[in-house]
């Protein structure tokens, strides 16, 4: 690594939601930054005024700060290279676009969107494609081709124009990639690309190599989409004689099924979010779900997308922030594309699940209880969380596993009651009512030895017994120890649970 000082930004265009994948790209770089001691910028880049979307960019901004990717530079905070956002620089491009004309790195161009379109159509005709390049420039209308004093009566009447850069011809340009290694190119495959627009701005190339010198970028880490403008952005830091950060591009991420980029209608096809917050488009008023309502931790969330193109080169697969800090290196991220599976992610909820102190459960859990109508000690939240959680991948799935602790069941399950309620069934559970009627300190550690008891007075065994007791207490034959169960709903509810069940299950 060179000795500069650390800066990396993420810079998304607020074109419409998040992708995992963009969400990917923010985390790497705030790994990378917290790392090594550097600082994290957060730049909008919006000079494509077409594709502006409403409510993009806060969406952005909030997504990233429910994931725990903090900024230290951002249009929100500010900083000394400011503004972050490039609609608010605009002024500064046009000039840096002027000095490479001046310097012979770029030209201006007159050619009209039909002309170009005509001559697409006649090479199309010809089975060939149009670009403008070192080959086709001599011909067209631009400050190349003419004369000097033509261009200056077309810029002075007026004549809508653009700047492209002047690709050099038939030259080998050696990049290095962090990720990739040594990537070569030769400049005639390369086309001249707009560097800045008739309607006064500059495209992303331009803007993003002025605003990474400016800013001070000391490594670019994105999307491998962008590799093909490495190209272009290495001869745009040679043309303005700047030093070039180092590049690092990110494997793309694959649908689970079958080749190509993962997409929001494979979440779609599949299941499974592709961003992480809950999108509203603006225009169409589709909803697109998100990891947060869908009930993914932040946390999980976050584990489980640094392992979606990196890995530790251990066994280690749960990871908090503080410990992906330590432990993250570009080297570590793979050359090939990284597939996106929907079931891991689960697992890792899963796991997260698992490993949160239960009273952080246990509070949005009550939530849910909460919502229904449900008003009960955080004590007893806590205790149906820690036995269930073993069973959930999300907090909406404890109560899937846990209704009966707050409701009567008021159905029983009819495979159930089939093979295990006997005609002797009614006589027995009596029996258990009798026993628990005359329980008075009602825990379960007292409520199992006693029952033990009745089993074997009975000499029916365990089985019969505790499998018609727990038809009366959760209506099924599912769920935690039920002397657990017992002692949580407390006395009355058992005994008046079993009256229900007594009068209620027919075979
Ligand atoms: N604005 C580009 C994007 O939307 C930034 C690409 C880059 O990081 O250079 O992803």
């Amino acid at each position: 690594m060179n000795q500069r000082e650390v800066r990396v930004r993420f810079a998304p265009s607020p074109t419409g939601p998040l992708h995992i994948g963009g969400v990917r790209t923010a985390l790497y770089n705030y790994l990378f930054a917290k790392k090594h001691g550097g600082k994290m910028i957060l730049r909008i880049e919006d000079t494509d005024q077409t594709r502006f979307v409403e409510g993009a960019e806060d969406y952005i901004v909030k997504s990233l700060e429910w994931c725990g990717i903090e900024f230290d530079e951002s249009v929100n905070k500010g900083g000394e290279f400011g503004p972050y956002r490039q609609s608010e620089r605009k002024d500064t491009y046009k000039k840096y676009a002027e000095q490479l004309v001046a310097d012979g790195w770029a030209y201006y161009a007159f050619d009209t969107a039909e002309d170009l379109d005509q001559l697409r159509k006649e090479y199309e005709s010809d089975k060939k494609t149009f670009v403008y390049n070192g080959e086709t420039r001599k011909t067209l209308h631009n400050s190349i081709a003419l004369a000097a004093e033509e261009v200056e009566r077309l810029k002075n009447e007026g004549h809508a124009f653009v700047i492209r850069f002047k690709t050099p011809e038939d030259e080998i340009l050696m990049m290095n990639d962090i990720i990739r290694g040594e990537v070569k190119v030769n400049t005639s495959t390369l086309d001249d690309k707009i560097l800045f627009k008739s309607d006064g701005m500059p495209t992303y190339h331009l803007a993003n190599i002025v605003d990474d010198h400016m800013m001070n970028i000391s490594h670019v880490i994105r999307g491998e989409e962008w590799l093909p403008s490495l190209p272009l952005h290495t001869m745009l830091y040679t043309a303005f004689g700047w030093e070039a950060p180092e590049f690092a591009h990110l494997p793309l991420l694959l649908k689970p099924d079958g080749p190509g980029k993962l997409s929001k209608r494979d979440g779609d096809r599949l299941g499974f979010p592709v961003f992480p917050m809950e999108w509203k488009d603006p225009k169409t008023g589709d909803i697109s779900s998100g990891y947060r309502e869908s009930g993914y931790f932040h946390d999980a969330f976050i584990n489980m997308l640094a392992f979606l193109g990196w890995n530790p080169g251990t066994e280690q697969e749960i990871f908090s922030m503080e410990e992906l800090i330590d432990t993250f290196s570009l080297e570590r991220v793979g050359k090939s594309g990284s597939r996106f599976d929907p079931d891991k992610a689960k697992w890792f909820n899963h796991q997260y699940m698992q490993k949160k102190a239960v009273e952080e459960i246990a509070v949005e859990f009550d939530l849910v209880l909460k919502a229904k109508g449900i008003e009960i000690s955080l004590d007893i939240v806590k205790r149906v969380v820690e036995m269930v959680r073993e069973r959930a991948n999300f907090v909406k799935d404890i109560w899937e596993q846990s209704a009966f602790f707050f409701e009567a069941p008021t159905e029983f399950d009819a495979k159930f009651v089939k093979k295990r309620w006997k005609e002797n069934s009614p006589e027995l559970l009596k029996g258990v009512r009798e026993i628990i009627t005359n329980i008075d300190d009602f825990s379960a550690a007292i409520i199992k030895p006693q029952l033990e008891v009745y089993v074997e007075q009975q000499g029916c065994g365990f089985g019969p017994i505790m499998n018609i007791f727990r038809l009366a207490l959760v209506g099924a034959g599912k769920g935690p120890d039920l002397f657990e169960i017992a002692e949580i709903i407390g006395k009355e509810q058992v005994l008046s649970r079993i009256d229900y069940a007594l009068e209620n299950i027919k075979k």
